[in-house]
Parts: C-alpha cells; sequence; structure tokens
C-alpha cells in the first residue's frame, strides 16, 4: 500500500448517520428526529452564553473548575471525580481509547446507541451484542456474552432509541455479577425524564463501587446539543487516566458559561420536566389509538412501530410525515427498520403528528 492505512477494525465501521434534519425544505419543518429539547435552553443559559461573546481568544480552564463544581452542587457529587468534555459521546470515546484494545470485547444491547459500536471498534476491539427482552436490556443476556475478555459494558438508561429503562434493583445484579475488572459504563443522557421510583441514573452506584462510570450530557433536557457539553463521573482511578488521555482544553467556555447558568435554572429544568412527561404520556396515548404499538417510553421520545402491510409501512410513514414537514427518526441502523422514533415536542408539532398519522392509518 503506498498510502496511510486505518488501523485493523477501523474500516468496519459504518459512519453514524444523523437523522434527517429538515435543512432545505420548504415550509414549516418541525425536527423531531434528535430528541432536542422541546422548550429549548434556559433563557438564562442563553444570557450567560451570549455575554461569553466577549474574551473569545481567551483559553477556558482546563480544568474546568467552576462547571464541575456546579455539577458537584446539583448531582452532590464529588467535583474531583468528574470529568467534562465534548458531549458526552466525547467522554466514551476516551475511555474505550482507554480500555479497549484488540483482542477485547465490549458488550452493548441489540437496540443499544449507535456510538457503543463505534468507540469499541474505533480501538480495534470486538462488539459484542446481548439480545434485549421486549425493547429492554436484559441482564441476563449481557452476563451470559461476558468472557474474560470483557473490558466494558455499556449501557444506555434509559435507551436511545427504545426509551426503556433497567430497574435500579437490576443494573445492581447487573453489577454484582460483572466481573470485577469490567467496566460498566451507564450512559445516562436521558435520566432527567425518568421518574420512575424503581429507577437509578447510577449516581450511587459510582459511589459504591470501583468500576462503574456514569455519563451524562447537557444536550437533552439543558436544550444545549449546539454547544456540545457532557460529563462523568467515576471512581478516582479512571478519572485520573482520563484526565492524562483527554484534550487539555476539551469543554468550552461558552459552553461551561452556559450550563452552568442552566443548572442554576431549576425552573425551567423542571418545566422541561413536566412538559415531558405530560405531552410523552399524551402521545403514546393517542397514537396508540391509531392501532400502532408504542413501547413505554421513560425518555423524551417515544419508538412506534409500523406493521409490514404494504403502504403502512414505517418507511411509508417517515415518507407520508416527510411530506408535511413533520421529520421523525428512522431507526433503521438499530435493526428497527419497521419503527420510528419521535421526539416529544411542543404542542403544535405533537398535534399534527398525531393528526398526520392518523391520516396515515385511515387512508387506503
Ligand atoms: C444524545 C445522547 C448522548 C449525548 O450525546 P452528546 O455527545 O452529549 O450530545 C449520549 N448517549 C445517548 C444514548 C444519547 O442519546
Amino acid at each position: 500500500m503506498s498510502r496511510p492505512v486505518p488501523k485493523p477494525g477501523i474500516l468496519d465501521i459504518a459512519p453514524y448517520v444523523p437523522g434527517k434534519s429538515g435543512a432545505g425544505m420548504h415550509g414549516r419543518v418541525f425536527k423531531l428526529s434528535a430528541n432536542e429539547a422541546a422548550l429549548g435552553p434556559s433563557p438564562k443559559a442563553v444570557e450567560a452564553f451570549s455575554r461569553t461573546a466577549a474574551g473569545l481568544e481567551i483559553y477556558p480552564d482546563g480544568s474546568a473548575r467552576l462547571m464541575r463544581e456546579a455539577i458537584g452542587r446539583a448531582f452532590d457529587i464529588d467535583p474531583a471525580n468528574v470529568v467534562c468534555g465534548v458531549g458526552s459521546g466525547e467522554l466514551l470515546h476516551t475511555i474505550a481509547n482507554i480500555y479497549l484494545g484488540p483482542g477485547d470485547e465490549a458488550i452493548h444491547t441489540t437496540h443499544g446507541f449507535l456510538l457503543y459500536p463505534i468507540a469499541t471498534m474505533s480501538n480495534g476491539a470486538t462488539n459484542v451484542v446481548a439480545p434485549e427482552t421486549n425493547f429492554t436490556a436484559d441482564v441476563d443476556a449481557i452476563l451470559k456474552a461476558v468472557t474474560p475478555r470483557t473490558k466494558i459494558v455499556w449501557l444506555a438508561n434509559p435507551n436511545n432509541p427504545t426509551g426503556t429503562y433497567v430497574t435500579a434493583a437490576e443494573v445492581r445484579r447487573l453489577r454484582k455479577n460483572l466481573p470485577p475488572q469490567t467496566l460498566l459504563v451507564l450512559d445516562a443522557a436521558y435520566a432527567d425524564f425518568c421518574s420512575n421510583a424503581d429507577y437509578e441514573a447510577g449516581i450511587e452506584l459510582v459511589k459504591e463501587t470501583d468500576n462503574t462510570v456514569m455519563a451524562r450530557t447537557f444536550s437533552k433536557i439543558h436544550g444545549l446539543a449546539a454547544v456540545r457539553l457532557g460529563f462523568i463521573f467515576g471512581p478516582s482511578h479512571l478519572i485520573d487516566v482520563v484526565n492524562r488521555v483527554r484534550d487539555p482544553f476539551n469543554s468550552n467556555g461558552p459552553a461551561m458559561q452556559a450550563a452552568i447558568a442552566s443548572l442554576a435554572d431549576t425552573e425551567h429544568y423542571k418545566a422541561a420536566q413536566t412538559h415531558n412527561e405530560k405531552w410523552r404520556a399524551w402521545l403514546t396515548d393517542e397514537i396508540s389509538k391509531l392501532g400502532l404499538t408504542v413501547t413505554p417510553s421513560a425518555a423524551n421520545f417515544i419508538l412506534i412501530h409500523f406493521p409490514t402491510t404494504l403502504g403502512k409501512t414505517a418507511a411509508d410513514a417517515d415518507a407520508f410525515l416527510t411530506k408535511r414537514g413533520l421529520i421523525l427518526r428512522a431507526v433503521a441502523a438499530y435493526k428497527l427498520p419497521q419503527a420510528l422514533r419521535l421526539s416529544v415536542g411542543t404542542e403544535e408539532p405533537n398535534r399534527l403528528v398525531v393528526e398526520a398519522l392518523r391520516e396515515f392509518m385511515g387512508a387506503a
């Protein structure tokens, strides 16, 4: 070969293809394809972000101290055990870079978040897929997939794109039965939307064990996806290594100012939770009444299953909705070719989607 060649495994990666954005479409477009915040960011976050326009030439604080302290207060965790990054996506990659290499295995579940196989394969490690039950991660199936080579178990809880979650008791049972040298990564991007009493994001488990890490993001309930900020909370030995490997200035200043203001605006946060609970339930009910199956969701989106009947498939529905400016997420890449994922929006698009689906299901 007369040109640079990527490491083994890299070219086996299927590039992540984001959902349609609606960019370039005519008329009104409602983007309900990326689980972005229905109510948008806190006005206080926008204000704090705007103020940072003065001072763009200055490097941000590489230790993200003020941001970590704000996270520490908000979550009742030690800021020393927090690392911030360019969305939680960056940090999941960093974790994979640290712990995975050729010959190692990392487990995710059938409809797990697509970033996991990408991070695993980027490091020449082997992806192991554990089957789900009712579109939900199955602890016994994960444990069955464990071998002496298993270095990481990736678990989005609640999961994207299914919206299902694993109870705190089950996550604890998983941790307890995994080998101590296997890192359990709890990706809690949607934790803010799950108010069920039997759910935990993983904070306690991280505190109690030496081999669990939790990832969080400001992209979802905080409505700050554009500025790219996330964090992990983990045991000191892991945090120490992540801090050695990460880019020294991996959290940008304007993003941190916005996120600090957002954490302080608990009113906006609660409004976003209330909005989501109300409209998630409404969308689930209304769409179920049309004869479609909706997987019960603990997140800010729902998974809608379509029949295989000619003219009524998920692809047909996607085309029908897109024509009306309603952009949902096709999830065939998640092994869900007969489903579409709908992010909870504001009242208007929520109602428009239900009306359009009623028409779609009624039409010959
Ligand atoms: C959106 C999402 C994230 C967060 O990604 P960012 O890089 O922080 O924007 C992480 N995990 C899952 C499962 C997600 O859906």
